[in-house]
């Protein structure tokens, strides 16, 4: 994303300004981008929509660092998509808190319930339970019952020939004589969703009511994770969603999606097979994860500072120099005119931003047009030469524009002032500014 998205932004940057159609510009750039990392395809068109409404607003069009803007406003629609906040795991006011692990085969249950119950016991001294529930493959429960003894955590089990809803009421019973305060149940997986697996994911939890049903999905399965998503949470009304294996995935847009199609909170993300890959879900470094950009925030904002400071730099030299001309007033009148007011002009000259002087300073836009026709009625010589216009000039340039004479006068009289104000202002002394656009 962070070379379409530089693209885009080299385009905006070029113009200066922004347009309605450079902010679809933009919006077509990160549509084609999320639908890159895989985000489903609804949920892009969603996405885009609420982006454009808020970019087109004033927002963007009135902001002097459009492409800034519109960036930030990608990110903050991302973060608030994917849930703004971390949740935490549930928690039952009375002993056991019970955790049920669903979804696909190998979409990393029982890892991930390991990963889990060793957090929860390094990190609150907890005393967790893992119940081995998939029946179907004996490497199943030899896998949870490997990964328990390698890292101190009790497994209950019952080997193959036991129903999965037996095997949970027995492994509850055993949790209550211990007094452990977290269960784990990791339960079977189909390669897809089906009806038998559902009825008995949906016994499973009948039987325990689990404070949490934690679906675990494999990233990297892309845009079928987010029908597995859906699927699930239809069936179960899932609590919660883990997402693994994003070590594999750089991309992370099946966060984007199965947070907006289920409206369940991603808890966890996998990252790594070894047990501490496990981490909690902050919507804010996923959405600068999916946005591909790293640093990409400041990188816009360089990229931006660069070009008002050239801009800038190029007005503070004509200043400096005192070569000020009515051309360039010209230009900066409709830079005014374009671009909103005065103050937004000023504050590209360095050392202005904060001048209180500036808070008075208001231009009324007729006015600017008289001006205009004024200068426009200049020759070329006397635009670049003010100083050679002497009363006969003036009179001519008068008549030509239709303003009276007295009004040239004074506009000449502003113009040499406000020149002279810039090349002291250009050199650090702000004295006298307020006066400067007030008569
Ligand atoms: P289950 O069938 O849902 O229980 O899935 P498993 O827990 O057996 O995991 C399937 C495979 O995925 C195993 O080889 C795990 O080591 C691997 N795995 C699980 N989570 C992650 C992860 O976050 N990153 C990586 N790289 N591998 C993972
Ligand atoms: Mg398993």
């Amino acid at each position: 994303l962070t070379e379409r998205l530089q693209n885009a932004i080299g385009k905006l940057r070029r113009k200066g300004k922004i347009s309605e159609s450079d902010v679809k510009e933009v919006m077509r750039e990160i549509r084609l981008a999320l639908l890159e990392a895989d985000v489903n395809f609804g949920v892009v068109k969603d996405f885009v929509k609420t982006v454009r409404t808020r970019a087109v607003g004033s927002e963007v069009l009135e902001s002097l660092t459009p492409a800034q803007q519109i960036v930030k406003i990608v990110n903050e629609e991302l973060v608030k998509v994917m849930g703004q906040e971390s949740v935490p795991l549930n928690k039952s006011p009375k002993i056991p808190t019970v955790i049920m692990m669903v979804g696909l085969q190998g979409a990393g249950k029982t890892t991930t319930a390991s990963k889990l119950a060793l957090k929860l016991k390094n990190e609150k001294h907890a005393r967790p339970l893992m119940i081995a529930a998939d029946v179907y493959r004996p490497a199943a429960i030899d896998q949870l019952k490997t990964l328990g003894q390698e890292n101190d955590l009790p497994v209950f089990d019952m080997g193959t020939d036991v129903s999965p809803v037996k095997i949970v009421e027995e492994g509850l019973k055993v949790a209550q004589e211990n007094k452990n305060d977290y269960v784990f149940i990791d339960t079977a997986g189909r390669l897809q969703i089906d009806e038998k697996l559902m009825q008995e994911l949906t016994d499973i939890q009948k039987l325990a009511t689990p404070d949490e049903v934690l679906l675990t999905v494999d990233s990297m399965t892309g845009q079928n994770a987010t029908e597995v998503a859906e699927g699930f949470n239809e069936q179960l009304n899932i609590t919660g969603v883990i997402l693994t294996k994003l070590d594999g995935d750089t991309r992370g847009g099946a966060a984007l999606s199965i947070r907006a199609v289920t409206g369940k909170p991603i808890k966890f993300i996998g990252q790594g097979e070894k047990m501490d890959d496990l981490d909690v879900f902050y919507p804010d470094r996923m959405a600068s994860r999916i946005l591909g950009m790293g640093d990409m925030m400041t990188l816009i904002e360089k990229a931006q500072k660069d070009y008002d400071e050239k801009k800038a730099q190029d007005l503070q030299d004509k200043m400096k120099a005192s070569s000020f001309d009515f051309n360039d007033f010209l230009e900066q009148i409709d830079q005014v005119q374009n671009m909103g007011s005065m103050e937004d002009i000023m504050k590209m000259i360095p050392g202005m931003a904060n001048n209180p002087a500036l808070k008075n300073a208001e231009i009324n836009p007729k006015d600017m047009d008289h001006t205009k026709a004024i200068v426009y009625s200049m020759t070329p010589q006397e635009r670049e030469d003010p100083d050679i216009l002497k009363p006969s000039r003036r009179r001519r340039i008068a008549a030509g524009s239709g303003r009276s004479v007295q009004e040239v006068n004074r506009l000449i009289k502003q113009f040499k002032q406000m020149r002279d104000m810039m090349a002291k202002v250009s050199n650090g002394n702000f004295s006298g500014m307020e006066n400067l656009f007030g008569n």
